[in-house]
């Protein structure tokens, strides 16, 4: 499986390559935009990790022109948090996936293997329980007609409880998988944003709900759809 990293951030680019090399990946690296598109070209990669900001070409420009040349290579953006703007979150250039810096490991990982068993051919992706959908190539939520309209923070944390519905989740693995940081025994962060959230919920409140957890943490749960009237 040949992969192509393009990153000009010397030890970012040092750790990705290292990191996918060792998980299998034979990897290529580029560290601007110019050589990276011109080694995606006359390459045949079946991944691509794509930063966005790059000198003399950016991601974007790479990500077009490749698409431009008929190349199905997947291609998944890195962007920090201030650089998304609506051409990442539609994808526009074509790219079939981003992740937000600083991002773990192990997520990107499963995100390229998702990529490598998908293909390129089947977006958008939603997944569904009980009605509610989170479209997580967007990452929107919505109950039948109705959105519900959430920050980025809250989206990844009803992402985490609703991939785990029905099963207790400690706050420290919440706060991992949403913050990414380890957790120091001491914030709050958690039960503040599952405050946010369940406001946020309110009106799905016949379907789907956040339990607390004693001593834990949290749990979300579907509520049987008979009894929902909506
Ligand atoms: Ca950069």
């Amino acid at each position: 499986m040949k992969l192509l990293v393009v990153e000009d951030e010397s030890k970012m680019l040092e750790l990705l390559s290292r990191g996918l090399s060792e998980a299998g990946f034979e990897v290529d690296v580029a560290s601007d935009g110019a050589a990276g598109l011109q080694m995606a070209l006359t390459n045949s990669y079946n991944l691509m990790v794509l930063d966005v900001m790059l000198p003399f070409i950016d991601g974007f420009e790479v990500c077009r022109q490749i698409r431009k040349q008929g190349k199905t290579t997947s291609i998944l953006m890195l962007t920090a948090k201030y650089e998304i703007d609506s051409r990442i979150l539609g994808l526009d250039s074509g790219a079939d996936d981003y992740m937000v810096k600083p991002f773990s490991f192990a997520e990107l990982l499963a995100r390229l293997r998702a990529l490598v068993r998908r293909g390129t051919q089947n977006w958008p992706r939603y997944i569904e329980k009980n009605g509610v959908r989170i479209d997580v190539l967007n990452r929107k939520v919505s109950y039948s007609s109705t959105d519900v309209v959430l920050t980025a923070t809250e989206f990844d944390l009803f992402k985490c409880l609703f991939e785990k519905s029905d099963a207790a989740i400690s706050r420290a693995r919440i706060l991992e998988e949403v913050w990414e940081f380890p957790f120091n025994g001491s914030s709050n962060i958690v039960d503040q944003y599952v405050g946010y959230l369940r406001k946020k919920l309110t009106p799905l409140s016949n379907v789907v709900s956040i339990e607390t957890v004693r001593t834990l943490g949290y749990r979300m749960v579907f509520n049987p759809i008979e009894r929902g009237t909506k």
